[in-house]
């Protein structure tokens, strides 16, 4: 007799593991498959990003972070390190170390809240019935009352400059290099391009960044992406904006790199070239074709509100479905799909969704930015406060930056918050609270901030807003 569950979840990343847990914890008994296979050949929960994503990307963020710290900082603060050195591999060794931990732990809560890790591929076909595929190549045919489909994405490889592995790479390839490049190429100015060429940066490479919009960092605030781009630039990554690359040809040397930007054609010659130009969905052999599942015209999974399928007890969510690719929206999906399936009220607010960009300065935002809201049409007014003037920040000797706080005119609602340096990433949580609250301004400015804290930088943003700031000259 075939196994049957009361929820099947085919993807154990951040929104597939979730989903699972959360539905066991509603007593369902849950199955959650996944193929995930490292670069050593072993398999792991946790999808991208856990292995090739979110975690090892801030493992090396840290550890390159320090060594630019102790290169560059260290001797303000008095300390004197005599000759620094640079060991690559045990900072690979760390970072495989934290990998293997974390994703050996959703195995642990598996096992703890009774899900069943089936390793191996899973498909769905009709009827809510899912083939597996064991590593094995054994197949089984498993049911379920529901399915939650939750493949996730892989990079998107450019016509132009495809990827060899080796000289034209991914950000999973660039995450597990053995040696500093003395140069490194990037296409695309986005989360990956700018958070992997810190890194390399930071180490010694000398980074190139080809963005094909002249707006840099389009989805940000105007005034936290000028800050940024001018950071950027002054720690020596070159940025190139309104660049299109023509031809990336990789041969033994490195690769030679042909685009045209505002003044023409232009090459480079790189040691590696990093494509980071977005991720699609992973939709291939997911699903059979009389399975009824429909895709948009993005090739996502199509889903409601909800993330319902257009069959009746399959959802989606994660990556491969519609909105930001980032794995805390995947996880509140999964939270929201089996509190769905226990019968009980959920929704997601896809209007708070936090945004971090792990750099340095780091940049962190929620709700709309000054520009979507003066479009929007309501009036507003804002205020910020800059980190040079934070006690805190001083002391971190980490004061570029600011938080800036829109709010409407009208009834004094906190619209969006936009933070630019040290630890918005940390910060931008009491934004969103804020904002999923619906707070205003006052409820911020009347909120008692602990001193000296990098929070109150955010509580004197409140404050500017009506020209209250304490510890900052008002307009
Ligand atoms: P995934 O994590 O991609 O997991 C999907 C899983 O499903 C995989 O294990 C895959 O093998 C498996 N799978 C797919 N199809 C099948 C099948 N048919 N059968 C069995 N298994 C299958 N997001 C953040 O929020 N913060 C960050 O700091 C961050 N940093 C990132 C850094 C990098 C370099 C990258 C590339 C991404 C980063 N992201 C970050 C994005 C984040 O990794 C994704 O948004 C997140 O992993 C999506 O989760 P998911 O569960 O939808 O999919
Ligand atoms: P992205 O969408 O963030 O950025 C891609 C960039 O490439 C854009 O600026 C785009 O204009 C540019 N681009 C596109 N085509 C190009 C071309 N042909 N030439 C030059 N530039 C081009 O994508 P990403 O950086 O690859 O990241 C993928 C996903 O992973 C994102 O959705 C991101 O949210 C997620 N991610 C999140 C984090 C984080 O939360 N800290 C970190 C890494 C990745």
């Amino acid at each position: 007799m075939s196994r049957s569950f009361d929820v099947i979840v085919i993807g154990a990343g951040p929104a597939g593991y979730v989903a699972a847990i959360r539905a066991a914890q509603h007593g369902k008994s849950v199955a959650c498959i996944d193929e995930w296979k490292n670069k050593d050949g072993r398999n792991a929960f946790g999808g991208t990003c856990l292995n090739a994503g979110c975690i090892p990307s801030k493992a090396l963020l840290e550890s390159s972070e320090l060594y630019h710290r102790a290169e560059h900082e260290f001797e303000k603060h008095g300390i004197r390190t005599g000759g620094l050195e640079m060991d690559v591999a045990a900072m690979q060794k760390r970072r495989a170390g934290i990998v293997r931990q974390l994703t050996g732990g959703i195995a642990g809560l598996f096992k703890a809240a009774k899900v069943e890790g089936l390793v191996g591929h899973g498909k769905l076909l009709k009827g809510k019935k899912v083939e597996f595929t064991s590593v094995e190549g054994e197949r089984e045919i498993v049911s379920a009352d529901h399915v939650i489909l939750a493949s996730g994405s892989e990079p998107i490889e450019l016509p132009v400059a495809k990827f060899d592995g080796e000289r034209i790479i991914d950000s999973w390839d660039t995450l597990e290099l053995d040696a500093v490049p003395e140069t490194l190429g990037v296409v695309g100015a986005g989360v990956v391009g700018l958070e992997l060429g810190s890194v390399w940066s930071r180490l010694g490479s000398k980074v190139t960044v080809l963005e094909a919009l002249e707006d840099f960092l389009y989805m940000a605030d105007r005034d936290v992406a000028k800050l940024a781009a001018a950071e950027f630039r002054k720690q020596g990554i070159d940025i190139k904006l309104g660049a299109t690359v023509g031809k990336a040809t990789a041969g033994k040397g490195g690769v030679a790199v042909e685009y045209e930007d505002g003044n023409g054609a232009q090459s480079l010659e790189v040691d590696k070239l990093v494509v980071a130009v977005g991720r699609r969905p992973v939709t291939n052999d997911l699903f059979a074709e009389d399975a009824g599942i429909q895709l948009d015209e993005r090739g996502f999974i199509a889903v409601d509100d909800e993330c319902r399928t257009r069959v009746k007890g399959v959802y989606a969510i994660g990556d491969c479905v519609r909105g930001p690719m980032l794995a805390h929206k995947g996880s509140e999906e999964g939270v929201m799909v089996a509190d769905l399936i226990a019968g009980e009220t959920a929704e997601m607010n896809y209007a708070v969704i936090p945004s971090v960009l792990y750099t340095n300065p780091e940049i962190a935002w929620a709700g709309k930015t000054e520009e979507e809201v003066k479009a929007g049409g309501r009036p507003y007014k804002t205020g910020q406060f800059p980190f040079m003037a934070s006690g805190r920040a001083k002391a971190m000797e980490n004061t570029s930056g600011f938080v800036k706080i829109v709010s409407s005119k009208d009834d004094d609602e906190i619209l969006g918050v936009h933070i630019v340096g040290p630890m918005a990433g940390e910060l931008i949580s009491e934004a969103v609270l804020a904002l999923e609250f619906n707070a205003s301004t006052e409820d911020v400015q009347r909120t008692i901030h602990a001193h000296p804290s990098l929070a109150e930088a955010v509580h004197e943003a409140a404050l500017a807003v009506d020209n209250r700031a304490l510890n900052f000259p008002n307009r």
